[in-house]
């Protein structure tokens, strides 16, 4: 069942499963996945040919409420790495409150090797495909790497016409004019922002004294750097798929971005201009990248990006994960006895799933909040938690992701229970 990912994603459990006093019932129901469902997706090509292409949707768990989880459209996606983005989904969910439990999907190709008309057509062929095992109040979609809110929109046009009624609350992350929520689309980087926000002044980390390294320049990435950007701090170095970029005085944030955004491919779905073709920055690959001396280093491309070959040559003190899963438990390893805080990818990137919650709430009630309001329960709601996540860390002195999975482990475990234990049974 478990590959490489998914057993590297359970040490994390693992670790945290020695602080807390879970019932058996509990520590042994998170080791598994609940339901893992493979599909065959067959899609009509542009030249009249044929091509089935391979998907997945794994329930992890759903005790606290339905699935919650995106979709991703990459040339890696196997069953393994969707089974791990779906157990991080489910702590993620309980980490931050969301009445959710934990899910993700995928389907396996290159989208930008795909047209437009080709790509509605495999996301057509995909709710065709798991129509059965995921609804509004069943498990609920979003976008991830490489899947967009279009693509969203397509999802939940076509589940509505197999449900023969319009259900906007199967998938978050839709274009507004479809029932999406206002701020969605940059509330993963707001989100992971506000963390920063709350956590770096511990350390008397300010804009002025902090420089910052973001890996991954795209939906994520290219929001937090803006933050940091407006607010003051200097982010020196960004990097895409191709490599990245170096600036002593700091990027110039809102140039990168237009840049990014005016040269897209494939009539606006992928860009496939480089950072490294724009002017006056000196060029660095992305191993160069996350050795620079900056205060604080943002992966937020994909996973194992920090490993224990390279994370002994980080040199920043701080580490945001955006990014789900960017460190293995043996960079966690090596990152921890350096006396570097890494702030966990399912705290800093949960601004994406809260709000993602927002605009099901939304969708179910009818009524619609405006981007001031979303933005302000997000922060409210991230920086709650993440301060519960310090105290957690200070109290116990444990690492910052062992005091993450202690929080969301809680929750979980008190769902789990309500349904009865052992002890409760033998008692009777
Ligand atoms: P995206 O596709 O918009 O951007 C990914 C970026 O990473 C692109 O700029 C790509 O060029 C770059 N990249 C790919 N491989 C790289 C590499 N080896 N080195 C450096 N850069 C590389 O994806 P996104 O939505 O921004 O997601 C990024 C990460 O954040 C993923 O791990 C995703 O699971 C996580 N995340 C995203 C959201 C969201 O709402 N977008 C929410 C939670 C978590």
């Amino acid at each position: 069942m478990a590959g490489s990912l998914f057993t590297d994603a359970s040490k994390r459990l693992e670790k945290a499963l020695k602080y807390v006093a879970i019932s058996d019932d509990a520590g042994e129901r998170l080791k598994y996945p609940k339901t893992s469902l493979s599909v065959s997706i067959p899609v009509r090509m542009d030249d009249g040919s044929l091509k089935i292409f391979p998907g997945y949707r794994v329930r992890y768990d759903d005790t606290r409420g339905p699935g919650k989880g995106g979709v991703r459209y990459h040339p890696n996606v196997t069953m393994d790495e969707v089974q791990s983005l779906a157990f991080w989904m489910t702590f993620k969910c309980a980490l931050l409150n969301l009445p959710f439990g934990g899910a993700k999907g995928g389907i396996t190709l290159n989208p930008k090797e795909l047209s437009r008309a080709e790509l509605e057509r495999l996301s057509r062929g995909y709710i065709e495909a798991i129509a059965d095992f995921i609804g509004p109040d069943v498990d609920i979609l979003a976008p991830d790497v490489y899947t967009n809110e279009m693509m969203m929109g397509w999802m939940m046009d076509q589940y509505s016409i197999i449900r023969r009624k319009i259900s906007p609350a199967v998938v978050t992350g839709k274009p507004v004019t479809m029932g999406g929520s206002q701020g969605r689309n940059t509330a993963t980087g707001t989100g992971a922002f506000f963390i920063m926000q709350a956590m770096l002044p511990k350390f008397d980390r300010y804009p002025e004294n902090t420089t910052v390294a973001v890996q991954g320049f795209g939906n994520a990435g290219m929001v937090v750097a803006e933050c940091l950007y407006q607010e003051g701090y200097k982010v020196v170095a960004i990097s895409d798929s191709q490599g990245g970029i170096y600036n002593e005085q700091g990027v110039d944030i809102p140039a990168a971005i237009d840049y990014k955004q005016h040269n897209r491919s494939l009539a606006g779905m992928y860009c496939d201009q480089t950072l490294c073709d724009l002017g006056d920055n000196q060029q660095l690959s992305n191993a160069e990248l996350l050795a620079l001396d900056v205060d604080v280093l943002i992966p937020a491309a994909l996973e194992n990006q920090l490993t224990a070959d390279n994370a002994d040559q980080v040199k920043a003190r701080y580490i945001f994960e955006v990014a789900n899963g960017p460190t293995t438990s043996g960079a966690d390893d090596i990152l921890v006895s350096k006396g570097i805080y890494v702030f966990p990818d399912i705290l800093v990137n949960a601004g994406g799933v809260t709000v993602s919650y927002f605009e099901w709430v939304q969708n179910r009630s009818g009524l619609y909040w405006s981007a001031k309001e979303v933005n302000d329960r997000l922060k409210e709601k991230m920086v709650e938690e993440a301060e519960q996540v310090w105290h957690i860390a200070q109290d116990l002195e444990v690492s910052v992701r062992t005091a993450a999975y202690i929080h969301a482990l809680n929750r979980l475990s008190e769902a789990m229970d309500a349904k009865g234990t052992r002890d409760y049974y033998q008692d009777t």
